[in-house]
């Protein structure tokens, strides 16, 4: 059983014909529980003001928070700032903290929304306010540190970001960049936003029309040379679907099969180095909600069934000790 956290209930009031499809969200967890899969769902906590500053500047969190945000951040951000849009970030980074401390117990956990990826250190973007990703990594090594009664053998553990949303994780590189203990991998559409991209420790910039063969020739290759460089702890996987031929956004080709494929890929990679998988669901912008919700089902049902053998692993390891 693997704890899946969804923030649908903390709805933003959007203007009327503004293009966020806000509703995929609930779809989602409608799917998931009326579904055979291993999965409990949960409401998270809201990320709470020292989190949010292991990757943040405290002052733009601040603004945030009390409205103090310029017409132009707004626009960036892409949403009107409402005391709904605060609890909503904040909700969402809490569930991508809350999947990873219980990816770390169960091997794998999944936030329905995440990957707010857009998100620097003190300004929002492309519909992030805050970025969970960052700091649910930093959060992670806090616990450790905070628990560890003799850490000299390795002062904190390692984050491995395999973000492969159509988008470029630039905030996420952005928040990291110089920190040789998260190492972020992001592959996504060279023509795609962000327009101008940041620098990660592994880019993969890929044509227009790329369908599933390149994709999986590329991300294959990506993770050979990754495991060649970094030793991870942790899995924190962007697993967008706007990489999907029917995205109206994501201008890459790949198919049905192909998505799975891409999953597949990286749990089998992550399963051969024992690695606990913390997912979040990122982007997905379908003209076909339900066919976007039906897709991103298979993704959840695909790490219900990584934490299932990845118990398995770790118990025979454990009893084999
Ligand atoms: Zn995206």
């Amino acid at each position: 059983m693997i704890d899946a956290y969804y923030t649908d209930e903390f709805v933003l009031p959007l203007p009327q014909g503004h293009r966020f499809p806000m509703q995929k969200y609930r779809i989602l967890r409608d799917k998931v529980l009326a579904s055979d899969c291993s999965v409990s769902l949960s409401v998270p906590t809201v990320a709470t003001a020292g989190q949010l500053a292991l990757a943040h500047c405290p002052n733009y969190v601040a603004r945030i928070e009390r409205g103090d945000v310029s017409t132009d951040e707004q626009r960036e951000i892409g949403f009107p700032w409402s005391t709904q849009m605060v609890e909503r970030s904040l909700r969402s980074v809490g569930a991508t903290v809350s999947a990873v401390r219980s990816a770390l117990q169960h091997g794998a956990s999944v936030n329905l929304a995440g990957g707010t990826h857009h998100a620097r250190r003190a300004k929002g973007g492309g519909f992030c306010v805050f970025n969970d990703l960052a700091v649910a990594a930093r959060v992670y090594q806090t616990d450790y540190i905070a628990r560890a009664v003799n850490h000299s053998k390795r002062q904190i553990p390692n984050v491995l970001v395999i973000d492969l949303d159509v988008h470029q994780g630039d905030g996420t590189a952005e928040i990291l960049a110089g920190d040789s203990s998260v190492f972020t991998f992001s592959m996504h559409g060279a023509t795609n936003y962000p327009f101008t991209k940041a620098v990660s420790d592994l880019d993969i910039a890929l044509p227009d029309g790329t369908g599933d063969e390149l994709y999986m020739t590329q991300l294959q290759d990506a993770l050979n040379q990754i495991e060649t460089c970094f030793t991870a702890d942790l899995v924190l996987y962007v697993a967008g679907l706007d990489v999907h031929q029917a995205d109206r956004l994501g201008k890459l080709a790949l198919t049905d099969a192909g998505i799975q494929l891409r999953d597949q890929v990286v749990l089998d990679w992550a399963g051969k180095h024992r690695l606990p998988v913390a997912a979040v669901m990122a982007g997905g912008y379908f003209p076909d909600l339900e066919r976007l919700t039906d897709l991103q089902l298979g993704v959840v049902k695909r790490l219900a069934e990584y934490g299932e053998h990845y118990a398995k692993r770790v118990y025979s390891r454990n009893s084999s000790n």
